[in-house]
């Protein structure tokens, strides 16, 4: 069901062919300009109170995506709606609705926080800047940020080298829930911490979620953090989405070549689990001369030679279950 500006219904966020062209010098002696598909057109919807997650190897273009949602980069073309409206044309007042309501937690809590402010000042930062806020307001206000994310009141005076990794990033998610947002950008949010650390950043940002309705959009690598966290799921590759399916239909049956291999590398969930490794050869290649056709096939294990159709054509997208889109020759018209 749609909204009268075309959305889906109960989406808090949705993206619609966004693309990020970057120009680069084209040789290394060369003053030609070429274009580096960061992001070649995706879409995907964020349902309010859920988790969408974003997989694929470093440079497939997750990360570039969250930036344009968080406004940190201007797309190329594509569309950013919230709430059905378009955040790339809205103005002031709403702009600035938007950029409250959707908030960042980054992956290296060491770095994303400023080692010379206490504690208080980084989570009050935000209600300074935006708000009319009394200081004594902010100051309660902190303090029940600090509680709400595990920790107390009085920490709001110590420095964040004070804090353990998994106390700092803590205080990364109590200054993004300062400005009380209703998405959440959680770019790696747990891969800097350590093994025993993460389960309980990820319980904090699940009962966050339960409490407050908010929605995520996960980016991460780690399959296993993906799979406890998420909704549903978008696999991309090279700068494009080539599987998306609910989490748990995912992981029990990936269908495009690339999401089985990632699945294949990633330990099984339970040690009884077997599961045949699936090596690609070859490196990821470059999102300045993608391959022609299937941007998968020079490393794709099932690749159609016949009439060279994975080489020479780009696959289009097929349902083959509800709400599991892959993109792939095998699957739909093209494999009949
Ligand atoms: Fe492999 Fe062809 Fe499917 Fe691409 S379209 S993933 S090359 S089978």
């Amino acid at each position: 069901m749609s909204t009268s500006n075309g959305s889906t219904n109960g989406a808090i966020l949705e993206v619609r062919d966004l693309k990020k062209y970057f120009r680069v010098n084209s040789g290394v002696f060369s003053r030609s300009k070429a274009s580096l598909k960061a992001v070649d057109g995706i879409s995907f919807v964020i349902e309010e109170g859920k988790t969408y997650g974003l997989v694929g190897e470093s440079g497939c273009g997750k990360t570039t995506t969250a930036k344009m949602i968080l406004l940190l980069e201007d797309p190329t073309e594509g569309t950013i709606l919230f709430d059905g409206e378009d955040a790339l044309t809205m103005k002031k007042d709403e702009l600035r609705n938007y950029k409250s309501s959707v908030q960042a937690v980054f992956q290296d809590p060491w770095a994303s926080l400023n080692p010379r402010m206490r504690v208080g000042s980084i989570i009050g930062e935000p209600l300074e800047v935006n708000s009319t806020m009394t200081k004594g307001e902010i100051k309660t206000r902190v303090g029940e940020l600090l509680t709400e994310v595990g920790l107390q009141a009085y920490q709001s005076t110590l420095f964040p080298h004070e804090f353990s990794g998994g106390q700092r990033q803590r205080i990364g998610v109590a200054r993004a829930l300062a400005l009380r947002p209703r998405l959440i950008v959680l770019d790696e949010p747990v891969s800097a911490l350590d093994v025993s650390i993460r389960a309980q950043i990820m319980n904090l940002l699940e009962d966050l979620q339960d409490e407050h309705n908010l929605s995520y959009l996960l980016i991460a690598h780690h399959l296993a953090t993906v799979r406890y966290m998420c909704d549903t799921v978008g696999v991309m590759y090279l700068g494009r989405l080539v599987e998306e399916a609910e989490t748990e239909e995912l992981f029990d049956n990936p269908q495009h070549p690339y999401t089985k291999a990632l699945m294949s590398a990633a330990l099984p969930s339970h040690p009884d689990i077997e599961r045949e490794e699936i090596i690609l050869t070859g490196e990821v290649p470059s999102p300045v001369d993608p391959p022609t056709g299937c941007h998968f096939h020079p490393r794709c294990p099932q690749r159609i030679d016949e009439e060279n159709l994975c080489a020479t054509t780009s696959p289009v997208r097929t349902e083959t279950a509800p709400g599991h889109k892959v993109v792939c020759h095998l699957y739909g018209d093209s494999s009949q």
